[in-house]
C-alpha cells in the first residue's frame, strides 16, 4: 500500500508538464534580457500559461522539455508503462497544439524552443534563429529594428568620445578663450 502511494505521488509529481525556472528557460530568458527584451513569466490568463510573454511584441515563447511535450528527438520512451507514457505525452502534444492555435487566433506570435535546441552544442545557433524571428516581429510591428537589440551600440558614443579626446580640450579652450579676454 505504502509502495503504491509513493508511486502515485511520483507520477503526480512527474506529470507536472511545466516546471518553473528550468535550465533551458533560464538560457532563453537571460539571452532575451541581454538583448533588451522585457517579458513576463507564466502568464496564467493566456492559453497554456506561456513560459515567457512579451506583450509589447505580442509574442509568447514556450520552452518545451523534449520528453513531456513529445518532441520528435525523443526516440526512446520508458519501457515500463510504455502505453501510459505514450498516451500521456500524446495528450500533452494535443493540448500544446490546441493552446498554440488559440493564441495564434488571438493574434499572438507563438515561438516554441525545444530543450534539445538549447544544449551547449546547438545553443548559439538556436539563439541566432530566435534573434532573427524576433527581429522580424519587431520590424513588422514598428517598421524599425528593435532599439535595444544590440546593447553594444548603446555604448558607441562613449567609445567615440574616447577615440577623439584630442578635439574636445582644444575646442573647449578655444571657446573659453574669448570669454577670458573680455
Ligand atoms: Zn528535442
Amino acid at each position: 500500500m505504502a509502495d503504491r502511494m509513493t508511486r502515485e505521488q511520483r507520477h503526480r509529481c512527474m506529470s507536472r508538464i511545466r516546471g518553473r525556472d528550468t535550465k533551458p528557460e533560464l538560457v532563453v530568458r537571460r539571452w532575451l534580457w541581454r538583448q533588451g527584451y522585457r517579458y513576463r513569466l507564466y502568464v496564467k490568463s493566456l492559453p497554456g500559461r506561456p513560459d515567457i510573454v512579451m506583450r509589447k511584441w505580442r509574442t509568447v515563447i514556450f520552452v518545451n522539455g523534449c520528453f513531456w511535450h513529445g518532441h520528435e528527438c525523443q526516440k526512446h520512451r520508458p519501457a515500463t508503462n510504455a502505453q501510459f507514457w505514450r498516451e500521456k505525452i500524446e495528450r500533452n502534444r494535443e493540448r500544446d497544439a490546441r493552446n498554440q492555435a488559440l493564441l495564434q487566433a488571438a493574434g499572438w506570435n507563438v515561438i516554441v524552443v525545444w530543450e534539445c535546441q538549447l544544449m551547449p552544442k546547438r545553443r548559439m545557433e538556436t539563439l541566432r534563429e530566435l534573434d532573427l524571428v524576433l527581429s522580424r516581429i519587431v520590424l513588422d510591428r514598428t517598421g524599425t529594428p528593435h532599439p535595444y537589440s544590440w546593447p553594444e551600440e548603446d555604448s558607441n558614443p562613449a567609445v567615440a568620445a574616447e577615440t577623439a579626446p584630442e578635439y574636445r580640450p582644444s575646442k573647449a579652450i578655444s571657446r573659453k578663450a574669448p570669454e577670458n579676454k573680455q
